[in-house]
């Protein structure tokens, strides 16, 4: 049996993710508090305290602070927290996640009567009329296309100059990985994929995907980009890549591993 709540007043030994409007607090020595609640000086309703997981054999809590941020140097987004390692950054994206979800399901969307937490699940239940909720986890697929020792990057209308990344998008109602796959790359860029190979999945809490990445071979298709969505978009030689996301990104993973595999054919 799951139990999510505390007694604020207990003194069990936690790491504690603090969560204010998606980000979290560090304290004075930038680090995430540990320790009994008492110690973190901050007042938390019972009801915005759940516990997330594990770290260590530590339990792990989320505590849901809503106080004016005077400090804000002293919270961070869980992207700040991509450096300390998978542990922390997956209980990091579940802290923010599992917060946004008890703030917006205080009340059923079916009828409007207050919601309660079940006490062996995270979910969210209506006494009145039994509508339940889970924290809403929102499926994206990435792409990575190589063709003869280049790979297709764009620049999305939200990315900064200079800065390259392969094909996103949302997984429609209904719609498998791969038909998101083929059917995003054709909207954002026009062309035409085939192949595609999974390579992983990574957590992305802004403010709740779940990345699942593939790569694919080139089948066909001028690049057009889609106005609204894609700056530009090009092919480059993937010895000389432009500014591109970060190797703890699972877009990154796969740039390298695609660099990885140009390498390798190369040798052979
Ligand atoms: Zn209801």
């Amino acid at each position: 049996m799951i139990k999510h709540s505390i007694s604020l007043s207990s003194n069990q030994y936690a790491l504690w993710f603090v969560v204010n409007r998606g980000r979290i607090w560090l304290n004075a020595q930038g680090q995430l508090p540990q320790g009994i609640f008492a110690n973190l000086t901050l007042s938390a309703e019972p009801d915005q305290v759940c516990l997330i997981g594990e770290l260590a054999t530590q339990p792990v809590y989320l505590v849901v602070n809503h106080d004016y941020i005077a400090d804000e140097a002293a919270w961070v987004t869980p992207r700040e927290l991509l450096d300390n390692g998978d542990d922390v950054f997956q209980l990091a994206a579940r802290a923010v996640q599992v917060a946004l979800f008890l703030q917006t399901h205080r009340f059923c969307g079916q009828c409007g009567s207050a919601m309660n937490l079940v006490s062996w699940e995270l979910a969210a239940l209506c006494s009145k009329c039994g509508h339940r909720c889970y924290p809403r986890i929102a499926p994206c697929v990435l792409v990575g296309i190589a063709h003869h020792g280049k790979i297709l990057l764009a620049r999305s209308s939200r990315h900064r100059k200079g800065f390259y990344s392969i094909l996103a998008g949302f997984v429609e109602s209904a719609e498998t990985l791969e038909q998101a796959a083929v059917r995003e790359v054709k909207e954002e860029v026009g062309v035409d994929i085939t192949n595609l190979r999974y390579v992983g999945s990574q957590p992305w809490p802004f403010p709740h995907s779940l990345m699942t990445g593939f790569i694919a071979d080139y089948a066909g298709g001028d690049i057009i980009c889609q106005p609204q969505e894609i700056e530009e978009a090009h092919w480059f030689d993937l010895a000389a890549l432009p500014e591109v996301p970060s190797i703890q990104t699972l877009s990154g993973k796969i740039i390298m591993q695609l660099q990885q595999n140009a390498g390798n054919k190369k040798a052979t």
